[in-house]
């Protein structure tokens, strides 16, 4: 007989600067990690080329937004370079209730709102090598005017002064390194007594 492990879903918050590498490292993950559900936010920002409604994001209009926040929809909502952004708080429930490990990609205020009310988490900030490169990859990306990129670089460093409030910080420099960090991380806090409770067999 084997030993038996039940284990207790793990909420992952995942923040950091725009273009910092969160979507990658995310999809990294989620391709190699079956025992992750991304959690699909809301949004009223446009979509870019090649994201997909329901798989990125629930692209939603303002009017549309407004009422899931008057139906007490989200867990957490925020205002972020100029769009809204908000967490469903069924799905999250619904995933964490079935012991699956649920990932949030969202930003400092919300990731606070969310750390301030939850009784377990693990929390994870994202930083760039630079700001030089960050913006290099921002622009890289090839997905957001100038206007977005200069909105996106200006809040990169109030973000970046709350990484202090984040359990854990990674500097996206090399992705495979920084990937490695981020699944050392998860491993561990896989682990911990209260997510992961063997049975011993005879
Ligand atoms: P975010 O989700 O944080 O806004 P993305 O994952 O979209 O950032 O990454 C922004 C850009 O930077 C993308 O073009 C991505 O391919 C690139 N990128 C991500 N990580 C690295 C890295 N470690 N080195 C170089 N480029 C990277
Ligand atoms: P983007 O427009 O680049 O996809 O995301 C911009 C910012 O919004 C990122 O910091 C991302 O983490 C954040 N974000 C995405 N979804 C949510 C959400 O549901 N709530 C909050 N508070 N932030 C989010």
């Amino acid at each position: 007989m084997a030993v038996e492990a039940k284990r207790t879903g793990m909420l992952l918050i995942i923040s950091g600067p725009s273009g910092t590498g969160k979507g990658t490292l995310v999809e990294k993950l989620m391709k190699a990690d079956s025992s992750f559900r991304f959690s699909c936010s809301v949004t009223t920002r446009e979509p870019r080329v090649g994201e997909i409604n329901g798989v990125h994001y629930h692209f939603v209009t303002v009017e549309e937004y407004n009422k899931l926040v008057a139906e007490n929809a989200f867990l957490e909502y925020a205002t972020v370079h100029g769009n809204h952004y908000g967490t469903l708080r069924k799905p999250i429930e619904e995933m964490m209730a079935q012991g699956q490990n649920v990932l949030l990609d969202i930003d400092t205020v919300g990731a606070i709102n969310v750390m301030e009310n939850a009784d377990d988490y693990v929390s994870i900030f994202i930083l760039p090598p630079s700001y030089t490169e960050l913006r290099r990859r921002l622009e890289g990306r090839g997905t957001d005017s100038p206007e977005v990129i200069e909105r996106r670089m200006n809040n990169a460093r109030g973000e970046i002064a709350k990484v202090n409030r984040y359990q854990y910080s990674i500097v996206n420099d090399d992705l495979e390194i920084a990937y490695e960090q981020l699944r050392q991380i998860i491993e561990a806090e896989k682990q911990r007594t209260n997510r992961c409770e063997y049975t011993i067999p005879e």
